[in-house]
């Protein structure tokens, strides 16, 4: 389960999260310039990127045939009824998503989603086929009053409640610290490091050693290029949620390259 440990094999998943950011004219600038810089050294390495909802039927276009995969940014639970507003998870993945976000922080404290809420997206997102990627994180006042630890154990506990080990193989959680999202402060490797193995030993004595190790953690909060290698590089950071930094095709393709050379390193 650490660094030394010859079994630990996960592939980096680099994600671009583009929030509320795309018009369909800057979805095909940006995938464009994306898929202009692809490079047959990147296959090693997970790509997604996550548009507004609005622009994923001409992603899922632009994208076919190519390696870089789609996912949504969030979906409601049912599959249809009176949700004024709401869209599905059935609906996204029929527009070409195979992943999708789901609790990110912008949702929990801007939208109020709870855990609770969170978990039943993620049940139904395994149900419909899709692959949901778990977002927790602490806020900056509980990182200085020492509750990180606390507020992440009881969002994976609730969130993750009533799923077995056989649903987390299409599991992929996030360690968003929430001071650093979208803020251009980083968490510090000793940090990011700190926070990840705590997660992969929670999820060890939720679900057992062998899911944990298996598990992709990745880092989000003003991951860029500067920042990449470092931050890739840490034993239990198996790539990154980017929101900022995934809005250029340079800046996004050079963390994506960031995680290439850390993985061919790794091989060699
Ligand atoms: C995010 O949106 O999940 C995120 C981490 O944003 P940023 O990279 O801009 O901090």
């Amino acid at each position: 389960m650490r660094e030394n440990d010859p079994k630990v094999e996960r592939q980096k998943f680099i994600c671009g999260n583009w929030k509320m950011h795309g018009t369909l004219e800057q979805t095909r600038t940006l995938l464009q310039g994306i898929l202009s810089q692809w490079n047959s050294e990147y296959s090693d390495v997970e790509v997604a990127v996550f548009p507004p909802f609005t622009a994923l039927m001409e992603a899922s276009r632009l994208l076919q045939g190519s390696a870089i995969q789609l996912g949504a940014q969030n979906a409601y639970y049912e599959d249809d009824g009176a949700f004024t507003g709401e869209v599905s998870l059935r609906m996204i993945a029929e527009l070409g998503a195979g992943f999708v976000i789901l609790g990110h922080s912008e949702r929990r404290t801007l939208f109020c989603e709870t855990d609770e809420l969170i978990n039943k997206k993620i049940e139904r997102s395994i149900a419909t086929g899709l692959m949901p990627i778990l977002c927790v994180g602490e806020s900056l006042e509980e990182r200085e009053r020492g509750a990180t630890d606390a507020v992440v154990t009881k969002q994976l506990e609730h969130s993750l409640a009533g799923l077995t080990i056989r649903h987390f193989s299409r599991i992929t959680i996030a360690y968003e610290p929430v001071w650093a999202i979208g803020t251009g402060k980083t968490a510090t490797p000793a940090q990011a490091q700190e926070s990840h193995a705590a997660i992969r030993d929670r999820i060890g004595t939720l679900f057992g050693r062998e899911t944990a190790r298996d598990l992709r953690i990745l880092y989000g909060g003003s991951l860029k290029p500067e920042n990449a290698h470092e931050l890739l590089s840490l034993p239990d950071v198996d790539g990154g949620l980017i929101g900022g930094a995934s809005l250029k095709a340079d800046s996004f393709m050079a963390i994506v390259q960031a995680a290439a050379q850390i993985t061919s390193q790794q091989q060699a």
